[in-house]
C-alpha cells in the first residue's frame, strides 16, 4: 500500500496525459480524476440516482446515461444548483480518489486531477506537480487534439487558474514546451526524487 501521493495538475492541453504516461512507464499507478468523475454519475451509481432524485428524468438519456447536455443547461447560470451537484459530487469524487489511493501498490501514486487547487483536492497529496506550457502552446495542442476551435479553448483556459497562481502553488514544475521526447528525461528525474521522498515518508 503506498500512501504517498504526488498531484499532478496543469491546464488544459498542458500535457496532463503525456506526463502520467510517463510515470506509468516507471510503475507509478496512476489515478486519473475525469474516470473518477464518469464513474461517480454512472449507470446504477448512487450520484446518478441522487441526480435524478433533484433534477428529475429529464437529465438522463434514453438509455439511462446522464444526459451530460441536459444537465449543463439545468446549472447553468444557475449557483445554487451549480452548488447542490458540486456537494452531491466532490465528496463522492473524493472518497473513491482515497479507496483507489488506499488500494495502489506502486512505491508511491500519481493523483491526476485538472483542478486539483481550484477544487481543493491538493489537501489530499503530499506534494504537488505542475505540468507548465504557453497559453498559446495551450490553444494550439488543445485545438488540434479536440479538433474544437479557440474560442473554446480560451474560455476553457480562462474558467480555471491562472498559469501564475498555479506555478506559485507548485511544489514541483515540469515544463512541457519543448519537444515530447524531452519530458522523459524530466519525468525520471521527478521519479528518482519521489522515490526519495516517499522512502522518507
Ligand atoms: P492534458 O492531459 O493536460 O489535457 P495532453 O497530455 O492530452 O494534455 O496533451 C495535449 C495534446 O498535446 C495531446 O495531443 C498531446 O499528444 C500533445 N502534446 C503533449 N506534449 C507535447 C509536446 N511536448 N509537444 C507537442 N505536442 C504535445
Amino acid at each position: 500500500m503506498s500512501q504517498f501521493i504526488i498531484g499532478l495538475t496543469g491546464g488544459i492541453g498542458s500535457g496532463k496525459s503525456t506526463v502520467a504516461d510517463l510515470f506509468a512507464a516507471q510503475g507509478i499507478d496512476i489515478i486519473d480524476a475525469d474516470i473518477i468523475a464518469r464513474e461517480v454519475v454512472a449507470v446504477g451509481s448512487e450520484g446518478l440516482a441522487e441526480i435524478v432524485e433533484h433534477f428529475s428524468v429529464e437529465v438522463l438519456l434514453d438509455n439511462g446515461e446522464l444526459n451530460r447536455t441536459a444537465l449543463r443547461e439545468k446549472i447553468f447560470n444557475n449557483p445554487d444548483q451549480r452548488l447542490w451537484l458540486n456537494q452531491c459530487l466532490h465528496p463522492k469524487i473524493r472518497q473513491r480518489m482515497l479507496d483507489l489511493v488506499k488500494k495502489s501498490s506502486s512505491v508511491y501514486t500519481l493523483l491526476v486531477v485538472p483542478l486539483l487547487f481550484e477544487n481543493g483536492l491538493d489537501s489530499l497529496v503530499n506534494r504537488t506537480l505542475v505540468v507548465d506550457i504557453t497559453e498559446e502552446q495551450q490553444i494550439k495542442r488543445t485545438t488540434s487534439r479536440d479538433h474544437s476551435n479557440t474560442e473554446i479553448v480560451k474560455n476553457i483556459i480562462n474558467s480555471q487558474m491562472s498559469r501564475d497562481d498555479r506555478l506559485s502553488k507548485a511544489d514541483d514544475v515540469i515544463s512541457n514546451q519543448g519537444e515530447k521526447d524531452d519530458l522523459e528525461q524530466a519525468v525520471i528525474a521527478l521519479h528518482r526524487k519521489y522515490l526519495t521522498l516517499s522512502d522518507k515518508s
